[in-house]
């Protein structure tokens, strides 16, 4: 038999959705992606690139705080071992997506762990098929995977991940090892301006490294950058290894010429690509209209529809702009309450 609603994605989109779509009785089945060396290295794990962060300090609900009690009591015992550390000093991206998890899960929310890889949205009811290569029927679809952040693909890069190489200055721009420290942030586009800008906050001095010799940005975002004093920028230039140890993490970076020049080797506590996200949209085989930019187009101002009736996106597979976690969690909402509603109107 087919299933009401079927929502594809795990981040807080996701789980939203889940949160919503239970408690309205429609009995949502999850699929949170597979665990595999495949997921892994293209950043796509269950739980998304909250997973991927340590402290989560804008999300609201969590001021700073010691929450090992809450997530003893609200986490089953498998998944709260299966946690990092906990930070002591508020949530982490991890401890936030199991809390979305399991609340999810309390309201009624089955979850699998498997990837689908085909949908087929030109037949009612909807056809997916899994990577347990099962194919699953459902009425209507929230589709909430997420997009990966673009790294350039260096061995050194993948070492230091989560040592002083991110990808997201606002999750981890304010951790103690970047304070007062030359940073690095890669990339030429309104995003490496907003965070060099911002890691100007916490490091010493913040080197933009640019393959170019003119920003992507806007030009109001490119004079940001040239106006704060804290920014350097690294004109055509190229990132082709960040150094480090196991003990330190990030020590600096070693940078190409793309005119010639000798190159150059810069100290460095940390090392932030901003060269674009990427959505992940490829299982779907073109079945959604998507924006020039390849993420899933919304088609009705303030509502979560997409070019196929009765398909639903939310979260960041469909906005290049906000990328929060709480605003996917804002859209996840929509996106249930939207399926809901075209349920209803249909009477399915
Ligand atoms: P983007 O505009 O696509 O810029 C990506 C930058 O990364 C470009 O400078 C590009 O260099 C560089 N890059 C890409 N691949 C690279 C590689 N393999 N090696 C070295 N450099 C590489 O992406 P974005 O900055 O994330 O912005 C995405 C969208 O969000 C844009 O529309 C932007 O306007 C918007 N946004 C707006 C704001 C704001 O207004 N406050 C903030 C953030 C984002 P090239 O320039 O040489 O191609």
């Amino acid at each position: 038999m087919a299933e009401k609603v079927i929502i594809i994605g795990s981040g807080p989109a996701g789980w939203t959705a889940a949160i919503y779509t239970a408690r309205a009785a429609l009995n949502p089945l999850l699929f949170e992606g597979a665990v595999t060396e495949e997921n892994r290295l293209a950043g796509t794990l269950p739980l998304g690139q909250l997973a991927l962060t340590t402290e989560v300090e804008n999300y609201p609900g969590f001021p700073a705080g010691n929450l090992e009690q809450y997530l003893d009591s609200s986490l089953s015992r498998e998944r709260r071992d299966g946690l990092p550390q906990h930070a002591k000093e508020g949530v982490t991206g991890p401890e936030l997506m199991e809390l979305m998890r399991q609340q999810a899960i309390n309201f009624g929310t089955r979850v699998v762990t498997e990837d689908v890889t085909s949908v087929d949205f030109s037949v009612r009811p909807f056809r997916l098929n899994a990577s347990d290569g099962q194919t699953y029927e459902a009425h209507a679809v929230i589709v909430a995977t997420g997009a990966r952040a673009n790294y350039l693909g260096l061995p050194s890069e993948e070492r230091f991940k989560n040592r002083g190489v991110s990808a997201c200055a606002v999750c981890d721009g304010a951790l103690p090892r970047f304070r007062n420290k030359p940073l690095v942030v890669v990339g030429g586009g309104d995003s490496a301006v907003e965070e060099a800008d911002y890691l100007t906050k916490f490091g010493s001095v913040v080197y933009m490294v640019h393959r170019r010799d003119q920003l992507r940005a806007s030009k109001i975002m490119a004079q940001r950058a040239l106006n704060n004093p804290k920014i350097q920028i690294q004109w055509n230039r190229t990132l082709i290894e960040v150094l480090g140890d196991d003990q330190k993490g990030v020590t600096g970076v070693r940078l190409a010429s793309t005119v010639g020049e000798p190159e150059l080797e810069l100290e460095a506590a940390g090392v932030f690509l901003a060269i674009g996200h990427t959505p992940n949209t490829a299982f779907l085989g073109g079945q959604l209209e998507l924006t020039p930019k390849g993420y899933i187009k919304w088609t009705t101002p303030f509502r979560t529809y997409t070019s196929v009736e009765g398909v639903f996106a939310a979260g960041d597979v469909g906005d290049d702009y906000y990328r929060q976690a709480v605003t996917a969690a804002g859209t996840g909402c929509m996106a249930a309450l939207d399926a809901e509603r075209w349920l209803a109107a249909k009477g399915l």
